[in-house]
């Protein structure tokens, strides 16, 4: 997703940039303003594409610069979903039926193609997405994955929690699943390192061989 104005997080509007921001004096006496342009824009680490560390929803636990990043890059298996109409339940059996290619230690990227159905800056993007039932987050992470990888929405605490207090990692809102052909890639959704935090925006890609 552009990180950019959206409707639910209002918040992100005001873009400030200038050379007032970071001015140093340095050691040989200088004070420096000019040369760059400094951007800032506020957002909420959970608001658009973005990786969930633990501490999310569980205390005590991992912020993201805690979790190995090894977690949010690697072998990934995608599982299409994409038949999964308005407000439908993706449950386990749809992750039985269509996740043969999931091998130990993968990331899951469970595909809907929800983004091509509504973008991502509407409200039905968001309130008329298919959504995964308890047993189908109960499935993931009995197979011992290492990351779940989701384009559509991922709401609600418990969802969140039975993933996230397993070590899996939560790599959240992607778009643009479509262009991969194959049901096996390699996924980048790496966090940046931010110290103590419980999540981080991430330009997730994936690469493919194709035959
Ligand atoms: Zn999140």
């Amino acid at each position: 997703m552009d990180i950019d104005k959206h409707w639910r997080w209002p918040w992100v509007t005001k873009i400030r940039r200038g050379f007032q921001y970071g001015g140093i004096k340095y050691g040989h006496g200088e004070i420096s303003y000019s040369g760059p342009d400094h951007f800032i824009r506020d957002f909420y680490v959970h608001s658009f594409s973005h990786v969930d560390s633990p501490l999310h929803y569980l205390s005590n636990t991992k912020s993201i610069d805690e979790v190995p990043i090894e977690t949010f890059f690697g072998d990934c298996a995608v599982l299409d979903v994409s038949y999964k109409k308005d407000k439908e339940p993706i449950n386990a059996n749809d992750l039985e039926e269509n996740g043969a290619n999931v091998k130990e230690n993968d990331i899951v990227l469970v595909k809907s193609l929800w983004d091509e159905k509504y973008s991502y800056k509407t409200s039905e993007y968001w309130l008329n997405a298919p959504y995964l039932t308890f047993d189908a987050c109960y499935w993931l992470v009995k197979r011992n994955v290492k990351a779940v990888a989701l384009d559509f929405p991922f709401i609600g605490n418990e969802r969140h929690s039975i993933i996230l207090r397993e070590g899996v990692g939560l790599i959240e809102y992607l778009c643009n699943v479509g262009c991969l052909t194959q049901n096996r890639v390699k996924l980048f959704a790496v966090p940046l390192k931010i110290i103590g935090a419980t999540g981080s925006p991430c330009r997730a890609f994936a690469i493919e061989e194709v035959q």
